[in-house]
């Protein structure tokens, strides 16, 4: 099923704009809390590194403390040699450790003038001899009375060693030792150990640590990490350049930040200052950072889908009301007009089609029961064909009783007889309405698009032409369009423009309304009684037009009430003039259509044109057809009641055509009843319809009605309407209808009798 303009709204003008903004909005959202959270980690690296960076320069103060402490230290070694070359007893074991612990001193060596071990505190090593090429010999050998050495490697063991020598005046020396770890230890606490206990107490610090330019960790507030050895390359690489560094990573299962940053010494990377930051702090700002964040998208999307919504809604009702009809909720006029130029835009091979439904009779029934009643019955239909016709196919209402039916796709053009019928079945049955069942009169015009030019205007203007073309005294209730419709519709307009013309001016140069008067003959009297009053139009270049064509133009086009009021004055003119040729008992019938009587001033403006033309009201026929009659009866029966209370007669048309049956006929307001000349022309002697024909005048008598036969050919219709006592007789067999001149010679001649 093709989807209805409501049902397209959803997706067409709200989804997508809001989809499209809700995509946006998240992009920005992210964007702005993605940029935020990076921000704020490069400000937390950013201030790490600077805590770092200011450390890093509090060790370079240190590295001169590390150098005024090596002093001391040599201090403290000469001094402890000193100590050791004015002992008396040199060879107390107990003294020189006592004075190996309050010098921290490891080692002490006492050699003789032949550089050869004579003592030393452990008793270790005693008898050995320094050799040529030995730090040991080369002191010996020296003229220095005092020296200490840098950090080695000790000869034998693999011990690194700081050690200190003293000559005696006597040849022999004094020789100690501190272990390099001894040293270092005493130098990196002093460095550190206040330095890191600073840092390690600093909030969010989890650990400090100083590498070496060994990339080996000498110092750290985590005892278990010192003398691990760096191994990242990328670390090494940059710290070794002396570049900052700094990384993410995992310290004791938390995540954590460490910056890398070197400590530069008179031009000389002395060693690398490195920090751990815990991440918890920053990452639960960046947690409130993302809440504010999803909060606020939150509320804007929340705003912005009651804003879209409470669009989408008015944007629904004003749909609503522009293409959808209030009364049947069918999609209107407009819409149509819509859907049909898209349609015809995308045909392709497609072949498409369209229907147009009318309701013959519900302008009569508007009239009768009212608007209320009719648009009840509007509803009904409008349901009742939406309930049957195929999905892909649309129904519109396109004004008052009339809708139009889209055929999507079709086979030929029994497939679209089949759908029409289809539809006309539904009217078959009574509609059921408030008041009363009602019968609904329908048809069905349909036109096939061809032309991919055609414009919405002009395929509609045919489904209309094309319904016009309908017999609508016929039983015919489905009408394809054809183009010689096109050439009809002309025409009709050349005869709607001279009648117009003729109801402006009278007489218009180009066209004339006249009238033709036809004999009516009394068969009890046998005389002539009246006249019926038959409308002549002739217009230029088109000729004598039939009055079934221009009345119903009249009719369709709006204008036959001013059209009979025409008529109706050229009638009473023609009756006064008879008046005034001496003949005052004989009486003119004039044709009246359903619209005139049906007008609220018609009795008013009737009595004025008789009043004015001088004629006695009882000299008055109005025919009035019986179907019309028949369709609206109580409406139509009270008017005919007011009329005859005038003293005008009313005569029932072309009786036998409708569905009255004869019992009605007493209910009716009339004086006459004229039979239809389709029984008269089936008068033949042992026919069925004969049979009615002298039914239908003998009932009429009983409810004192008389009868007029008209269509009279031959005389044995006449003979047999004598034998059945028929009361008026009119027909070629009496006259054809004449012209005004003619018809006063008629009266002249005939008003004694044939
Ligand atoms: P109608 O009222 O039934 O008029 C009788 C029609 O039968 C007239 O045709 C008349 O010429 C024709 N006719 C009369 N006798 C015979 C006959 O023996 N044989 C044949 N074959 N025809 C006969 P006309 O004048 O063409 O009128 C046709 C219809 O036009 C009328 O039918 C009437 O319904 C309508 N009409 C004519 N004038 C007026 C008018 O002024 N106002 C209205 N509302 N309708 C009119
Ligand atoms: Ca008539
Ligand atoms: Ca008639």
């Amino acid at each position: 099923m093709k989807k209805d303009k409501l049902k397209s709204l959803d997706l067409r003008y709200f989804l997508v704009p809001f989809s499209i903004l809700l995509i946006l909005f998240s992009i920005m959202t992210f964007t702005a809390i993605n940029k935020r959270v990076s921000q704020k980690y490069l400000s937390f690296e950013q201030e790490a590194i600077n805590i770092a960076e200011g450390y890093s320069h509090a060790l370079v103060y240190s590295h001169d403390a590390h150098k005024i402490v090596t002093e001391l230290l040599e201090e403290k070694l000469i001094l402890a040699l000193q100590a050791i070359s004015m002992i008396e007893n040199k060879y107390d074991n107990e003294l020189l450790s006592r004075i190996g612990e309050q010098f921290f001193i490891d080692e002490i060596y006492l050699y003789n003038d032949n550089a050869e071990i004579i003592h030393s505190k452990d008793g270790k090593y005693i008898g050995w001899k320094a050799q040529e090429g030995h730090p040991v010999y080369n002191f010996f050998k020296s003229n220095e009375r005092i020296l200490v050495e840098e950090i080695r490697k000790d000869s034998d063991s693999d011990n690194y060693l700081k050690y200190a020598y003293l000559k005696n005046d006597d040849g022999t020396f004094i020789q100690i030792g501190i272990k390099a770890d001894t040293v270092r230890s005493f130098l990196q606490r002093f460095e550190f150990n206040k330095l890191m206990e600073e840092l390690a107490g600093r909030n969010g610090i989890i650990s400090v640590m100083y590498i070496n330019n060994n990339f080996e960790i000498a110092a750290s507030s985590s005892p278990e990490l010192i003398g691990e050895i760096l191994t990242d390359e990328v670390l090494i690489d940059r710290i070794s350049q002396g570049k900052i560094y700094s990384s993410k990573t995992t310290f004791n299962d938390q995540d954590a930040f460490q910056g890398y940053v070197p400590i530069l010494h008179e031009g000389r990377v002395s060693g690398v200052l490195s920090i751990v930051w815990s991440m918890d702090e920053v990452k639960a700002e960046i947690k409130e950072m993302v809440t504010d964040g999803v909060i606020a998208f939150s509320v804007v999307i929340f705003v912005m889908s009651i804003i879209l919504y409470y669009a989408y809604i008015i944007n629904k009702s004003n749909i609503r009301i522009a293409y959808y009809d209030k009364l049947t909720g069918l999609p209107n006029h407009e819409y149509l007009f819509e859907h049909l130029d898209n349609e015809i835009k995308n045909m392709g091979n497609k072949k498409k089609a369209i229907f147009l439904l009318n309701c013959r009779n519900f302008e009569t029934l508007n009239m009768t029961y009212g608007f209320n009643y009719g648009n009840e019955i509007l509803i009904q239909i409008a349901n009742r064909v939406k309930g049957i016709i195929d999905p892909n196919d649309r129904f519109f209402r396109f004004n008052a009783d009339r809708f139009v039916l889209t055929i999507d796709n079709y086979i030929d053009r029994d497939q679209l007889t089949d759908i029409a019928h289809r539809i006309l079945e539904i009217f078959e049955h009574p509609i059921m309405g408030s008041v009363e069942n009602q019968y609904i009169n329908a048809e069905i015009s349909i036109v096939e698009i061809h032309d991919k030019g055609i414009t919405v205007d002009k395929l509609l203007q045919d489904a209309v032409l094309a319904l016009d073309n309908l017999d609508k005294n016929s039983n015919e209730q489905i009408c394809f369009y054809q183009d010689v419709m096109e050439e009809q519709i002309i025409r009709q307009d050349r005869i709607a423009r001279a009648l117009r013309a003729i109801i402006e001016n009278e007489e218009d140069e180009q066209s004339r309304l006249y009238l033709h008067f036809q004999p009516k003959w009394c068969l009890k009297n046998n005389r002539l009684i009246g006249f019926e009053c038959l409308s002549r139009l002739y217009v230029n270049e088109l000729g004598n037009i039939p009055p079934i064509e221009f009345i119903d133009i009249a009719e369709k086009r709006w204008f036959i009430y001013d059209l009979g009021k025409l008529i109706l004055q050229k009638a009473c003119r023609f009756l006064s003039k008879i008046y005034d040729l001496g003949f005052d008992d004989i009486k003119i019938s004039v044709n009246i259509s359903v619209i005139q009587l049906l007008r609220d001033e018609f009795v008013k403006d009737l009595i004025e044109i008789i009043e004015s033309s001088g004629i006695d009201k009882k000299s008055l026929i109005l025919e009035i057809t019986e179907s019309i009659i028949m369709e609206n009866f109580d409406l139509i029966n009270k008017k005919l009641e007011k009329i005859r209370r005038t003293g005008i007669l009313i005569s029932l048309d072309d009786f036998g055509t409708g569905f009255s049956s004869l019992s009605r006929l007493r209910e009716l307001n009339i004086d006459y009843v004229k039979i239809d000349k389709y029984f008269i022309d089936n008068i033949r002697e042992g026919n069925d319809d004969t049979l009615i024909t002298a039914d239908i005048i003998s009932m009429s008598h009983k409810v004192g009605l008389k009868v007029v036969a008209e269509g009279v050919e031959r005389e044995d219709q006449k003979k047999y309407l004598e034998r059945n006592q028929c009361d008026i007789l009119q027909g070629y067999l009496i006259s054809k209808p004449l012209n005004e001149d003619k018809a006063i010679d008629f009266l002249k001649n005939k008003s004694i009798g044939l």
